[in-house]
């Protein structure tokens, strides 16, 4: 795919791959992106700093995107939630896109102590464009041509990360983890020959080793089972960053801000998956919780009566399953966001008598476990494998969803560590040394 989009890109993210090398002949540009945690202090921007002027003196092109310092945005969201239960999406944005330009310019100033001129800029100035779905927008395009001006003056660009500008000029944000995207889209506009994206692990584990210590680091991992890995819930990276990077391909890479290493490189698919373990990842989600309308009368239909008016009040499902019972009356369950659930709740139950609905009842403590891998398409056998060892554990599955390289279930919430070191273990994911 041609990744030349001169200055101006308009993005359409999807699933189309093309192929990535990951190799850098020779590096001229590189895009880097440092977390909340990585910037979370001032000796923390100050290491940030060094690493920076590192890549810059080897005179590769360095742009840089940052995240708020660490616990800014939570801050942001807790101050305003002492206004309003529900505050003004647009003021909401305007509040929190400010962590960022906090990090961006301090970190401007630590690199100008090293005699590097760096200049910073927010998501406004150098117009990085979106749609105005305030807390979640989409980017459109970016005007890169002050960023590419500055870096052909030997100058090292800070652009804030998460934050983007609608046709209006109102300040719009790219939801959480929102800066993993910017790098990416930079990384694409800019044609750069990696973006790296530096955070407090080392890498992509095999499932967050903050839950399984014994997690084993992938050299690489496919971009299809980042794109599962991330929307089941690992938010090592922000799933539209990864979905972004293999349409456009863009060579990806997460390192650590803390210790050098090579990270680990999303990369294209290759051939050889047949080889590849049958589970390459775990993922685990506490976010979601779960809604069951019982005894709607079976008739065609219900299936929309319920989940049209949760749709039209913007709310998004995830897993959904119906039942139908010997006397005809039907039972759905679909799951949800944690934060959606008292409304969700709340609509249908404004609806059952409507529906003919005997019970509408909301669970908050429930969890999902993922096992993702391409190396599934190839194998038989493996949701029996994985059911099987949840029951050894005695955990009961509440609910299934399958894709092609993942199986999902959902369990009780309390469950969910001892589900995920369980499922670890079971496929070897310690010793595995197919990558
Ligand atoms: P940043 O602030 O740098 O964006 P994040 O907190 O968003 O960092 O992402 C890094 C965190 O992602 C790690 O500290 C780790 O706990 C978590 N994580 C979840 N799943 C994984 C995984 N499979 N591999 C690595 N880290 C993971
Ligand atoms: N600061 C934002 C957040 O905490 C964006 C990011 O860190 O990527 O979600
Ligand atoms: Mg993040």
């Amino acid at each position: 795919m041609d990744r030349g989009h001169g200055l101006n890109i308009l993005v359409d993210i999807g699933k189309t791959h093309v192929k990535n090398t990951g190799k850098i002949s020779s590096v001229r540009l590189i895009v880097q992106k440092y977390g909340g945690t990585s910037v979370g202090s001032v000796d923390r921007i100050k290491a940030v700093a060094q690493k920076v002027y590192a890549s810059h003196r080897s005179g590769v092109k360095t742009v840089v995107t940052l995240s708020a310092m660490g616990g800014e945005t939570n801050r942001l969201i807790q101050l305003a939630s002492q206004f309003h239960d529900d505050p003004n999406p647009r003021e909401l944005d305007a509040l929190l896109s400010t962590g960022e330009q906090v990090s961006i310019s301090l970190l401007c100033m630590a690199l100008q102590n090293l005699g590097v001129e760096a200049r910073s800029y927010t998501g406004h100035q150098v117009r990085i464009s979106t749609d105005s779905a305030f807390g979640k927008a989409r980017i459109e395009s970016i005007d890169a041509e002050h960023i590419q001006e500055d870096l052909d003056s030997g100058l090292v660009v800070v652009v804030a990360g998460f934050q983007g500008v609608d046709e209006r000029d109102n300040i719009t944000t790219l939801g959480r983890g929102g800066s993993d995207t910017t790098a990416v889209a930079l990384a694409s506009v800019l044609n750069a020959d990696e973006c790296q994206i530096f955070t407090d692990v080392d890498g992509v584990y095999t499932t967050d080793p903050r839950i399984v210590p014994d997690a084993r680091r992938l050299s690489e991992i496919t971009f299809e089972e980042m794109i599962e890995m991330a929307s089941q819930g690992s938010k090592v990276l922000q799933i539209r960053a990864v979905e972004f990077a293999g349409k456009y391909n863009v060579p990806l890479r997460v390192m650590s801000s803390f210790v050098d290493g090579p990270g680990t490189l999303i990369t294209l698919e290759d051939e050889d998956y047949m080889e590849k373990p049958v589970v390459s990842g775990i993922a685990f989600n506490r976010d979601e919780a779960k809604l069951t309308v019982r005894g709607i009368p079976d008739q065609p239909g219900v299936a929309a009566k319920v989940l049209v008016p949760i749709s039209e009040a913007n709310i998004e499902i995830d897993v959904i399953v119906q039942n139908v019972a010997k006397d005809n009356s039907a039972d759905i369950t679909f799951t949800l966001n944690k934060n959606d659930l008292r409304r969700a709740e709340s609509i249908l139950k404004g609806i059952a008598n409507d529906l003919g609905a005997k019970e509408v009842s909301a669970d908050g403590k429930i969890a999902k476990v993922s096992i993702v891998g391409v190396g599934m398409r190839s194998h038989a056998g493996v949701a029996a494998k994985m059911f099987a060892c949840l029951a050894s554990e005695g955990i009961n599955i509440q609910l299934i969803t399958t894709s092609e390289i993942k199986i999902a279930v959902i369990i009780e919430e309390r469950y969910l560590e001892l589900a995920v070191r369980a499922l670890h273990t079971e496929y070897n994911l310690e010793n595995s040394t197919a990558f």
